[in-house]
């Protein structure tokens, strides 16, 4: 089993929700939601506090997927500025692909949601 996966079966019993939005607010991490315009979202660890961005121009589906990588990270590893590209634009690295996987385990498998997940993030976990 992916650690990814018992990373968010832990959070969910913790909170007792998949929403990823709410997930933030619990775990205490500031979240904003901003243009940023080729940039899909952006995680920054300053002074013990953790900050997530997340695109506003992308479609809702999009943004929950995207504060769920971000949120990965904030969890996984919580200490490295990240930012979230289109991924077509490069071949991701482990930390990109620790943080996709999370992310796909939280929704679909417990928020129950496939919308704009793209494939190549879905085969994750398969
Ligand atoms: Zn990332």
């Amino acid at each position: 089993m992916y650690k990814e996966k018992k990373l968010v079966e832990e959070l969910i019993l913790k909170y007792k929700t998949s929403s990823p939005f709410e997930l933030c607010e619990l775990e205490g991490v500031k979240l904003s939601f901003k243009p940023l315009g080729t940039l899909n979202g952006i995680y920054r660890y300053s002074k013990r506090n953790k900050f997530i961005t997340v695109n506003i121009d992308r479609e809702i589906g999009h943004q929950r997927f995207i504060c769920g990588h971000e949120l990965g990270h904030s969890i996984i590893h919580p200490n490295e500025n990240r930012i979230f590209l289109n991924t077509t634009l490069f071949v991701p690295n482990k930390r990109e692909i620790e943080a996709s996987r999370f992310a796909v385990y939280l929704l679909v498998e417990y928020y129950g949601c496939y919308e704009n997940i793209p494939w190549e993030y879905l085969k994750l976990i398969v």
